[in-house]
């Protein structure tokens, strides 16, 4: 398993840790169907994962062991106590700054967050994918919303660096309700934030959802959309946003199968490009550019990329709307993600 670099340059070292037997059934999930073939994970494997990544790692690096994969505290206390005590060990030599898990919010107490907290666990990363009650309830994901707030409370008052995962496009879900629960996760204030589109993934409850014609998708299209909005809403509330992409379905892996749903390998980058584009024709409207027969679009050499589109996407788009006859796109070196628009005089 390799290492993840975080957006903040410190390395992830991923353990996976699969909640075997787990009581819920989330309907985009497919873990009791799988359950059978998950591979126990205990001390050996854990420790082993964290080798081959810290092999990969340049020493000195900022690092931290992520147990992902499951409802890290749904599992027996001993077995948990038993993986942090392997972190720690790692801590302790040095290799590692710090630890982080997933969990459900409706498995935090203060109970579990004492011994969190005493084993060094640095931040916590909840499942929440909405704050909707009906959205919940037709995922079946056996909590509430004052689940969540209690959990994401208690998490902070212990010091914990507050993580939550959300999902865009469950049963019931629109575009409000999503742009709602990301409100709502703004009031909650935490560091940092995920966010998923719903895939259908084989072998779920919401396959047959799907398959009955009970359940349709959103496209990738209005899933890309919303999620750059809800990035742009939590970056102006100064929540990092750690990732866009697959879903977080605890137990079911990067590779299982899609049936159907807004899924796009680089979908990431998919919603960073929307990003560039919403400032662009916002920037073209403040400086009343709309007229103007070329336009040069200025930003950090990086996001050059992000600026042009897959495809040429964006380019193709202004030049559509707008009728520019021409773009152009320069990069430079101090301007990181800030996107300058001038007209084109040559
Ligand atoms: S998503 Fe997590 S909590 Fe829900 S059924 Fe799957 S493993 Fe259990």
């Amino acid at each position: 398993m390799k290492s993840d670099l975080y957006p903040d340059r410190h390395y992830i070292i991923p353990v996976f840790i699969p909640h075997k037997g787990c009581p819920f059934d989330c309907i985009y999930c497919n873990q009791k169907i799988i359950s059978g073939q998950i591979k126990d994970v205990g001390e050996a494997e854990a420790r082993a994962s964290i080798d081959t990544c810290l092999s990969t790692i340049p020493k000195g690096s900022r690092a931290e062991i992520a147990f992902y994969g499951g409802s890290f505290t749904g599992i027996p206390k001993e077995q948990q106590i038993e993986f942090l005590k392997v972190a720690n060990e790692y801590i302790d030599k040095g290799f590692v700054n710090s630890i982080r898990l997933s969990t459900r919010p409706d498995y935090i107490d203060s109970g579990i967050l004492g011994y969190l907290s005493e084993y060094k666990v640095g931040t916590i990363e909840l499942g929440v994918q909405s704050l909707d009650e009906d959205v919940l309830k037709a995922s079946c994901r056996g909590h509430s919303v004052n689940d969540v707030i209690t959990a994401s409370r208690h998490i902070k008052e212990y010091g914990f660096e507050l993580g939550i995962q959300t999902m865009v496009g469950l049963p019931g879900d629109t575009k409000e309700k999503d742009i709602g629960t990301a409100k709502k996760v703004v009031d909650i204030s935490p560091s940092i934030v995920r966010i998923y589109p719903t895939l259908v993934i084989k072998e779920t409850y919401l396959e047959k959802m799907y398959r009955s014609g009970q359940y349709k998708p959103f496209t990738l299209e209005e899933t890309i959309d919303i999620c750059a909005e809800l990035v742009e809403l939590y970056e102006s509330n100064n929540i990092k946003v750690i990732r866009t992409g697959l879903q977080a379905t605890e137990n079911i892996s990067e590779n299982a199968d899609v049936v159907a749903g807004p899924y796009h390998p680089a979908f990431g980058q998919l919603v960073e490009s929307r990003i560039a584009l919403r400032k662009i024709e916002a920037l073209i409207e403040e400086k009343d550019y709309k007229d103007s027969e070329s336009i040069i679009i200025i930003t950090g050499k990086r996001r050059i990329s992000d600026i042009v589109g897959q495809k040429r996407f964006n380019l193709e788009y202004l030049r559509k709307k707008y009728g520019f006859k021409a773009i152009k796109v320069a990069g430079q070196e101090n301007l990181d993600r800030d996107i300058i628009l001038g007209k084109d005089s040559k």
